[in-house]
């Protein structure tokens, strides 16, 4: 038996026979050609392949697993794009073979990538530029299957995963995934979350692993190879418990979240983008909470246009048909930075330029997104949501752009609700002006990772700062309770969107406070809400 450690991106425990994934063989070997116009052909014809391929694995995903993760092959189609000038200038002033000239643009490209110290999502597109490389010289080659079709559902184990690999997969057949690279930023990790299986990333496994039995401990982050009986035992009565777990809580499916003395509570998901979506309502959310619209601008490589944005505003609102959906305006800056905004270096971003205040600076950026969502709420129940809020004026400004937009709607004949307004709390100054604030806006969403940080004064990302930081100090608590109490004088709702609202010993202390909603990672409502249906 040996373990393997590495990092979970996903949680849950997987038994299985581990597989690994086989990749075509692409060794690429330079040699001299005289023809190089043929040569030049020759290349036009495996890209043109390739685009078609690429085109379909889009249509799969979008099918599969929504748009969200589909975009990742529109960003294929882009490499793919810019390959001919580097590709045909390497075969005519080298006079080398095709293979050998696609290779190396995927590589140069790649190492461009890998210097983007200041765009984690676009540094972590290596690998699908060496992908997008590898499919065109396959393509060129005749083309070649992936050969995993697996019989039986195995622990699938790589060295790291592309979309477009993990897209072609039978997904019925993967218990977890287990890469030796890869990021938490990955697509592997965010496939993972939405198929529910446990993943793990930066494991050192070695490579003799295919075909042996196999344990994936995504609360632990370790893979465990051939283990021992004892411990297949253990872990098959854990598997077996949490199963049990889910079972149980599927039964809460289809039930109000109310307290036996009939208080009900709003209880809702918090997503990222559409690929969220199966998993809000595989668990029965309510709602949604928080949809941190920031990631469809994280997940391109330049200003996502109104025309996209609509689209993705307008999916949500129909797939939760009718349930109030929550889009908070993009909340860029401090640990979330976009290389195509250009902002400044800042020495203290998270005390800089983020959020609400990029904004108010750069209003073509925020009209787009609220044209997009005004357009988009004609298709459900959206709610916009403003974050990083610390002075009214700030909220009578963002108001006063909402204003200018729906005017340019009307006169332009496009459908549009008038949308109720929230703001976060997530800033001391904000709670102290509570009151101020909700004579302006329809409700209150509390984000308690923020509000810890600037409270107490901590870095929330600063690891050397963990033992400090205490979401549960009472300054919180008072906080919690001072803005619910600000919201209700003046017919607020007032909820928390931050991660202490899934704190399983805190529901009920929350609902105690006056909580009106609580909106958290889709696989905690039904815990919560079964704590909520056992309170007085
Ligand atoms: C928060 O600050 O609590 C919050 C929900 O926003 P984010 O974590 O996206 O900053
Ligand atoms: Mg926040």
């Amino acid at each position: 038996m040996e373990v393997f450690q590495g990092k979970a991106s996903f949680k849950g425990v997987a038994i299985g026979k581990i597989a690994e994934m086989k990749k075509a063989d692409t060794v690429v070997r330079r040699t001299h050609v005289d023809d190089v116009d043929a040569e030049i052909a020759r290349y036009h014809a495996g890209k043109e392949m390739a685009q078609k391929e690429i085109m379909e694995l889009h249509d799969k995903a979008l099918k599969e697993v929504g748009e969200a993760q589909a975009e990742i092959f529109e960003v294929h189609a882009m490499f793919l794009d810019d390959f001919d000038d580097s590709v045909e200038n390497i075969i005519r002033e080298q006079n080398v073979n095709a293979e050998y000239a696609v290779a190396t643009t995927g590589d140069n490209t790649a190492a461009m990538l890998a210097a983007m110290d200041d765009n984690p999502y676009m540094q972590a597109r290596q690998t699908d530029v060496k992908d997008v490389a590898d499919r065109v010289i396959r393509d060129m080659n005749g083309g070649s299957g992936s050969g995993n079709n697996f019989t039986e559902q195995v622990i699938l184990v790589s060295d790291d995963l592309a979309p477009s690999e993990t897209v072609q997969l039978d997904k019925s057949k993967v218990l977890a995934f287990v890469t030796r690279g890869g990021s938490t930023n990955s697509h592997t990790a965010i496939l993972a979350r939405t198929m529910n299986i446990p993943a793990l990333c930066q494991t050192p496994v070695p490579a003799n692993v295919d075909g042996k039995m196999g344990i994936v401990d995504g609360f632990k982050g370790c893979i465990i190879v051939d283990p021992d009986e004892e411990t297949l035992k253990k872990y098959e009565e854990q598997a077996a418990a949490e199963e049990e777990k889910k079972r149980l809580l599927r039964e809460l499916k289809g039930k109000e979240t109310v307290t036996k003395s009939g208080r009900k509570i709003k209880l809702y998901a918090n997503i990222g983008g559409i690929g969220d979506l199966n998993f809000v309502l595989e668990n029965d959310a309510a709602g949604i909470g928080l949809f941190r619209s920031e990631f469809l601008y994280l997940q391109s490589n330049d200003y996502p246009t109104e025309e996209e944005q609509f689209k993705a505003y307008r999916t949500v609102a129909e797939m939760m048909a009718g349930k109030e959906v929550v889009v908070r305006t993009l909340d860029i800056g401090a640990d979330k930075q976009v290389g195509y905004f250009n902002l400044d270096h800042e020495d203290n971003p998270a005390l800089g330029f983020r959020a609400i205040r990029i904004c108010l600076t750069r209003p073509e950026i925020f009209k787009t997104q609220l044209r997009a969502l005004y357009r988009a709420s004609a298709f459900g129940n959206i709610d916009i949501m403003f974050p990083m809020i610390t002075s009214v004026w700030e909220v009578q400004q963002a108001k006063k752009y909402c204003e200018e937009v729906k005017k340019e709607l009307h006169d332009q004949n496009i459908p549009f609700k008038d949308v109720p307004l929230g703001i976060m709390i997530e800033t001391p100054a904000a709670v102290m002006i509570a009151d101020e604030l909700a004579e302006e806006v329809d409700f209150f969403s509390i984000g308690t990772n923020d509000l810890t940080q600037y409270t107490e004064a901590i870095d929330r990302q600063n690891q050397k700062l963990e033992k400090f930081f205490n979401p549960h100090h009472p300054a919180i608590l008072r906080e919690i309770q001072m803005t619910i109490d600000a919201g209700h004088r003046h017919n607020t709702w007032v909820g928390i969107c931050g991660e202490l609202g899934a704190d399983p010993t805190l529901t009920e202390q929350f609902v105690k406070m006056g909580i009106d909603e609580l909106s958290m990672s889709p696989s905690s409502i039904l815990p919560v809400r079964k704590i909520i249906r056992e309170m007085d």
